[in-house]
C-alpha cells in the first residue's frame, strides 16, 4: 500500500529521497524553509566525485597539524569557538583517521561512491538536465614532484574502485587547458567524474521531476516533529502536516531539530564560501581545477568561474569571516587569469559532518517510521541520488543495491 511520507529537507539529499519514494508510488510532501536546492546543495563546487573513494581524513601528522594552528592556510581555517563546539566530534574524528580505522571506512565509503554517476545519470536524463552537465572529468593540478607522487599513488589506488583516471605531464595538461600558471608540473585528470555547471539548478530540476512523478512541495520552516498514534505530525509556520512516515534530510540543520527526540548525534560543519568572477577572453577556463597544494577550486559554471574554498571549522551559525577566500582568490589570480568578481557578497554555507566520515542512511533507531539522510560532508552533491535509492529500498524493506550497516544511524548508539 502506498504510504504518505514527509519529507524534510530539499537538499540534494531530500530531493533524490522524495525523487525515489514518489516513483515507488508514494505519496509524498517534501517540505522546505526555501524552494529546493538554495542551501548547501546551491554553493557546493558541483563535481560528482567518482573518485572520491577515500574520504578525507583528519590530519594527522604532527608537521601538518602545525601548520594549522597559525590560522593562515588556506586550505583550513578554524576558529577556536567552533573547535570548542565540537570538540568531541573532532577528537572521533580524529581517532577514526589513525590508519587502521581509516583502512576500515575507506571500502564502505568506495562502495556508495562507486554508485555515484550510475544513480545520477536516470536522474539527469529524466529531469531532462544534460545541458547542465559535463562527463568529460576534471583536474586535479600539482606544483610540486612530492605532491604529484601523493597524488599518482593515491590514483593507482582509486583503480581498484573503478576509478579511471590519467596522468598529465605539464604538455600535456597544457594542450586541454591552457592558461595556467607555469608553476604547475602537472595533473591527475579524474576521467569518469561528472562536473555540474549549476548545482543548485540541478537540485530544482530534480524537483520539478519529483512533482511530475506526484511529489507535493511544501515551503514552511520546520518548527517540530512528534509521533502521533501510528504516525507523525510535522509543525511549520506554515501549518502542520500529518503522514505515516518522516524522513529527516535537514543537511546540517538535522541534529538540532532530532534533539528534541532524543537524538544526540555527534554532527559538525566544515563551512566553506564561494565567489563568482567573470570569465576572461581569449583563455578561458574549460576543466573544473583544484589547486591541490594550496587548497581550492576553480570552477567554470553557468554564472561565471566559481571559487570554492576548503573547509572552515566554525559554528555553524557564526558570522562568516572572509580571509580564507581572500587567501585563495589572491592564489587563484596567480594561477589562472580570473576576471573581476561578479558577486556583491560570497556565499558561505557549510558541510554537514560525521566523524566517522560516512553518512547516516536509515531508520531511527529510537522511533518507528522515522528515517534519517544526513551527514554527507564533502560529497552529498554526489551522495544525494545513491542516498535516495538506498533509503527508499530500506523504507519499503526490500534488499538494498549496496550492504547498507556502515550507515545505520545506531553506530552512534
Ligand atoms: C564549498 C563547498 C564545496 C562542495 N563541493 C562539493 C562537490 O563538488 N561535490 C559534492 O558531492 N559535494 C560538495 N560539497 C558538499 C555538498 O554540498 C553537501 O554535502 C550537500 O549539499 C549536502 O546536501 P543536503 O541535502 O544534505 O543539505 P542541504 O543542501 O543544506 O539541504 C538541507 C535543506 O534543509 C532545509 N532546512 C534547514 N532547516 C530547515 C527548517 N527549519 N525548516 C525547513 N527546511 C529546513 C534547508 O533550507 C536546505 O534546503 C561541497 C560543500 C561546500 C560547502
Amino acid at each position: 500500500m502506498s504510504k504518505h511520507t514527509i519529507v524534510l529537507g530539499a537538499g540534494m539529499v531530500g530531493v533524490s529521497v522524495a525523487w525515489h519514494l514518489a516513483r515507488r508510488g508514494r505519496k509524498v510532501l517534501l517540505i522546505d524553509r526555501r524552494e529546493p536546492g538554495l542551501e548547501t546543495s546551491f554553493g557546493n563546487a558541483g563535481i560528482i566525485q567518482r573518485e572520491a573513494f577515500a574520504p578525507y581524513p583528519f590530519p594527522r601528522d604532527f608537521k601538518t597539524i602545525l601548520t594549522v594552528l597559525p590560522n593562515r592556510r588556506i586550505d583550513i581555517r578554524y576558529r577556536p569557538t567552533g573547535m570548542v563546539k565540537a570538540v568531541g566530534p573532532l577528537f572521533q574524528y580524529w581517532l577514526n583517521s589513525f590508519p587502521e580505522r581509516y583502512r576500515r571506512i575507506v571500502p564502505e565509503y568506495a562502495s556508495i561512491i562507486s554508485m555515484s554517476t550510475d544513480e545520477h545519470d536516470p536522474m539527469i536524463q529524466a529531469a531532462g538536465a544534460e545541458d547542465l552537465v559535463q562527463k568529460e572529468g576534471w583536474l586535479q593540478l600539482f606544483r610540486t614532484r612530492a605532491g604529484m607522487a601523493e597524488g599518482l599513488e593515491h590514483g593507482e589506488e582509486s583503480s581498484s574502485y573503478g576509478v579511471q583516471w590519467d596522468a598529465l605531464d605539464r604538455p600535456a595538461l597544457e594542450s586541454i587547458q591552457p592558461g595556467l600558471s607555469t608553476a604547475i608540473i602537472g595533473a591527475i585528470h579524474w576521467q569518469n567524474s561528472w562536473t555540474v555547471a549549476s548545482p543548485g539548478e540541478l537540485v530544482s530540476r530534480f524537483a520539478n521531476h519529483a512533482k511530475t512523478l506526484g511529489a507535493e512541495f511544501q515551503q514552511g520552516k520546520l518548527q517540530s516533529m512528534q509521533q502521533q498514534g501510528e504516525g507523525w505530525q510535522v509543525s511549520t509556520d506554515q501549518g502542520n502536516f500529518e503522514a505515516e512516515e518522516v524522513v529527516v534530510a535537514l543537511g546540517p540543520w538535522s541534529q538540532e531539530h532530532l534533539a528534541p527526540l532524543g537524538y544526540n548525534f555527534p554532527l559538525f560543519v566544515k563551512r566553506g564560501y564561494h565567489m563568482h568572477y567573470h570569465q576572461p577572453e581569449p583563455q578561458r577556463l574549460k576543466y573544473w581545477i583544484m589547486d591541490t597544494e594550496t587548497g581550492f577550486l576553480l570552477e567554470p559554471m553557468k554564472g561565471g568561474i566559481r571559487l570554492t574554498t576548503g573547509a572552515e571549522l566554525a559554528k555553524l551559525d557564526a558570522p562568516p569571516a572572509y580571509k580564507q577566500l581572500e587567501a585563495a582568490e589572491k592564489a587563484a589570480r596567480e594561477l589562472f587569469a580570473i576576471g573581476k568578481r561578479a558577486d556583491e557578497t560570497p556565499w558561505k554555507g557549510a558541510r554537514p559532518c560525521l566523524p566517522d566520515m560516512k553518512p547516516i542512511i536509515g531508520p531511527a533507531h529510537k522511533h518507528k517510521g522515522l528515517w534519517l539522510a544526513f551527514g554527507h560532508g564533502h560529497q552529498g552533491f554526489t551522495l544525494g541520488p545513491p542516498t535516495g535509492r538506498l533509503l527508499a529500498e530500506q523504507m519499503d524493506g526490500e534488499p538494498t543495491a549496496i550492504d547498507v550497516r556502515p550507515f545505520r544511524a545506531d553506530r552512534f548508539g
